[in-house]
């Protein structure tokens, strides 16, 4: 038995809203959205983070996304796909997990108004 809320998720122990799914990736929204598009891509086999992933699921998890980005009518218009990875990434949820965002013209905060990054970080 897994504590991992994503592991609890991919055996169906809590429900997700799912929108693409294969044996080895489950693609799903997130709870809590960000952007009028905001899906989570995870592998079903436990890895902790981006740090940890091998070039192999890397690979395929990025075919997979492709396809969810299609799926969500994003793959033209475009989409922000991001990894947090650790404490310092803020990440939440220590399994690998990449978030798809998009449906709106996204902005880049931080990157205009704090141009000198050691004043902001
Ligand atoms: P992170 O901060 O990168 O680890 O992101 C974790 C994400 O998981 C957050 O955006 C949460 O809203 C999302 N999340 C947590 N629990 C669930 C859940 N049960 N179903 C869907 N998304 C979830």
């Amino acid at each position: 038995m897994s504590n991992c809320i994503f592991d609890k998720i991919i055996n169906g122990e809590i429900p997700s809203n799912k929108v693409l799914e294969n044996d080895e990736f489950l693609a799903f929204h997130d709870i809590n959205p960000k952007a009028p598009v905001h899906i989570l891509i995870i592998p079903k086999k436990h890895v902790e983070n981006f740090q940890e992933a091998d070039a192999k699921i890397l690979g395929k998890i990025g075919e997979f996304t492709q396809e969810v980005a299609k799926l969500m009518g994003v793959d033209k218009s475009g989409y922000r796909l991001v990894t947090n990875c650790g404490a310092d990434g803020g990440q939440e949820v220590m399994h690998l997990h990449f978030h798809l965002l998009g449906g709106t013209h996204l902005k880049w905060t931080n990157a205009k108004e704090n141009s000198d990054p050691k004043d902001t970080f």
